[in-house]
Order: structure tokens, then sequence, then C-alpha cells
């Protein structure tokens, strides 16, 4: 075979993977990645990444780790230290009390959520996932064998689940609700009452919930996170918190997220990756401890930033003739319907990375082939320029 060719063989792929697409955000990110790498001018609103540097003292505990040997295998579900730091963190945002027996530190919270995945899911059960919903969820169910079951969320509505709905979609198979807040890829919020409905709704059928809060530092307009796990005694024994060290520290590469929920099935979380991964990277570890070290004005600092560029985003894209931006409340994403250009969400995007230079994510692969998907964690200027240019590409397509 010649390198980088397949011979054709007819290898059957499993089955599992039959349901299974590539990564849409991954994908593009790449190509656009590799479009610059090449000289042209693209702008990327493509990565769900912050933009900034890893925090210095974070980088030096990795020399120091390195430097002192830290290289050898650590426990599989992580260093006690910072499965402790971990509960520290949920003690002081949420006062939710874990001690480390419900604590998995995995590599990356996309890798907590594919545990968890994994040991609740049986063939057949369903997961409801709100949507549009971040790529990699319904992928995640399949992939357990489960059934991923959308819950329509609607612009008009803030992109909030509507209790109505949800209530409308539970069967007697359905066995977990995956909730994302802030949402990636709407931005939308899910306040105190929104989540009190919800939890009343897990706890009146018996369910489990996810609750996916990788962007719990970031929210604008001096909203507050609320976990879900935080209203109480009953809903927390059902939840399962995931949060990592990728959005908040700048550490998406080093690939350190975790899961916090009833200590049986975390230990069975820490089985399968006894069997799977083994521990995440002991240097990263180390790196994350730091990270969760911080001072709080570090996120306050990124938040600020953040919130100016999604100010300056919204803004600007509601200009622009032909696009419906929807206004996030957190993460930073904005999610901007394109239904009057006629295009779908796929060519929109191919076009105009083709014909602009500029990235951005279709709606497709996040449920609704209607918007698409700007990540502002991009400078001022990337904005400004990377708008512009859609707007003149924008006056092009639409008329032509
Ligand atoms: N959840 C959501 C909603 C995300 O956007 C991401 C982005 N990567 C993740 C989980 C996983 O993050 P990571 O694996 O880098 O911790
Ligand atoms: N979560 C980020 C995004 O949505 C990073 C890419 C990925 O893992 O999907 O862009």
């Amino acid at each position: 075979m010649t390198p980088g060719s397949s011979v054709d063989l007819k290898i059957k792929i499993a089955g599992r993977l039959a349901c299974v697409s590539p990564s849409a955000t991954l994908g593009l990110t790449a190509k656009a990645k590799a479009m610059k790498a090449k000289g042209l001018p693209v702008i990327s609103f493509g990565a769900g990444e912050p933009d900034f540097d890893t925090p210095e003292a974070v980088k030096e505990e990795a020399i120091r780790s390195l430097k002192a040997g830290f290289t050898k295998y650590t426990p599989t579900a992580g260093i006690p230290e910072l499965r402790e730091a971990v509960c520290r963190k949920f003690q002081e945002d949420q006062g939710l009390s874990y001690s480390s027996e419900n604590v998995v530190v995995s590599c990356g919270a996309k890798h907590s959520l594919y545990n968890l995945f994994q040991v609740l899911c049986d063939p057949g059960d369903e997961v409801l996932i709100p949507a549009p919903y971040w790529v990699s969820y319904p992928e995640m169910v399949y992939l357990a064998g489960g059934a991923p079951v959308f819950v329509e969320t609607f612009q008009g509505e803030g992109f909030l689940p509507k209790p109505e709905r949800l209530l409308k979609a539970v069967t007697p198979k359905t066995k977990i609700l995956l909730l994302n807040s802030p949402s990636n890829p709407t931005g939308a919020v899910l306040g105190r009452r929104d989540l009190e409905r919800i939890a009343d709704i897990v706890l009146e059928k018996g369910l489990l919930c996810v609750s996916d809060e990788i962007y719990e530092y970031y929210l604008y307009e001096g909203l507050t996170h609320v976990s879900i796990a935080a209203l109480g005694e009953e809903i927390k024994n059902r939840t399962f918190v995931v949060s990592g060290a990728s959005k908040s520290y700048s550490m998406t590469g080093l690939r350190i997220g975790y899961a916090a929920g009833d200590a049986e099935v975390m230990k069975k979380v820490g089985m399968l990756q006894d069997h799977s991964t083994s521990n995440p990277s002991s240097i990263s570890q180390r790196m994350a401890l730091e990270a969760l070290r911080l001072p709080k004005s570090y996120r306050e600092e990124v938040r600020g930033i953040f919130q100016k560029r999604r100010d300056k985003t919204a803004a600007l894209l509601s200009k622009v003739n032909g696009l419906r931006p929807f206004m996030p409340q957190g993460a930073f994403y904005v999610f901007c319907g394109i239904a009057e250009t006629g295009l779908s969400s796929d060519v929109f995007c191919a076009r105009l990375l083709e014909e602009a230079y500029v990235a951005v994510i279709p709606g497709k692969s996040f449920g609704s082939d209607k918007h698409v998907r700007f990540s502002f964690a991009a400078s001022e200027k990337d904005i400004e320029e990377g708008i512009e240019r859609i707007s003149r590409w924008m006056g092009r397509t639409i008329k032509g």
C-alpha cells in the first residue's frame, strides 16, 4: 500500500460506527488552519477554543513537574490533589459537597461525557437532547448503544427547552436528560427557574441528568452560573456534572476534564478508564491543579474580554442584511439564522470559506440547517474584518 492510501480489502467496519459522522467543528477548524498555513488570508470563527495563551503559572507548573520526573502513571481517576481541588471548586462555586470518590478526571470533558454514556446507556436507552446541541452528543450516545431523542428549541423562545416539550418526549425508555448551559452552539443560559422546572421533570419521571457545564465561567450581563445539581439533594443524587480545564483556562490541547456524581457510577467510570486510556496525562493533571489555584480575577478578566467581543460580534452581525444573530447570554458563540439567504448551512459555510476566506461552522451539525455558528474566540480586529468580509460577500451572494 502506498503511504496514506487504503487497499481495497473490503474490511468490514463495526456496525456501531454506522451512525457516526466526522466532527464538523474539528473538521472545519482543521481545514481553516490548513488554508492559513498555505498563506491564504483566512479569518476563523470556527474553533471553539479560547485564543489566549495558557496562563504562565500553569505553564511553569508543567516545567516543574517535568523536571521533577512526574512522568509516570498516576491513579486512573486522577491524582488525589486534583480530585480534592475539583471538590473544593464545586463547593466554592455552587455550594455542592462532593468527596474524591464522586470525581473522575478524564482526557477532556468530551472523554468524561463519553465515559458516562458508556457506563449509563444500555441498548435502546433514550437520551433527551435539547436541539440545537453540541455536535458530539448524538454520536457519543450512538456509540454507547443509546438513542438520542432531540427536543427542539427555538430562537424566538431564547433557545430554551420548554418543559412541556421535554415532558412530551419522555417515554418508558428515557433514561437521561442532557443539559448544556451555557449552551454550545446557541449561548442560551438556563436560569434558576428554568432549571427548577427541569429538575421537577427529572425527579417526577425518575430520570438521570448529565449536565455539561464546560462554559460555566462564560456568562454575560452579570448573570451567574447555576448548576442543576445545586438545586437540592434529590436532584444532585441523579445528576452528573461535567466540566474541565479546556475552556476555563485555555488548556484545550492539554485534555483535562472531569465529572462528579454518584460514587458507585463514578467507580465504574474509573474502571472503564482503567481499560481504555488509564490516567489522563500526569503533567496535564498538575497543570489543571495549578489552574484551579488561579485567583478568580483571572477568570473575571477573560470573561470581560469575551463580553466585549460578544457585544461587538452580535452588533456587527445584526447589521448584515440576511443574517439573524441570536444574542448569547453565555459561552463564546453566536448562532446566527441564515434562512433568508436560501442556502443550506453546508453550502453557506463552504462558499464563505472558498469565496471570502471566512470560516464558520454549519448549523446542520448542531441540528439546525437554518443557522451557522460563529465562535467569537477571535481578536476584535479579526471580528471586525471578518464580519466586514461577510457583509460584502452576502451583498454579492444574496443578489446573485
Ligand atoms: N462540551 C461542550 C459543549 C463543548 O463545546 C466542548 C468543546 N470541546 C466539550 C464539551 C469538550 O471539551 P474538552 O474535551 O476540550 O474538555
Ligand atoms: N467544542 C469545541 C467546538 O465546539 C471544540 C471542538 C470540538 O471538540 O468539538 O468548537
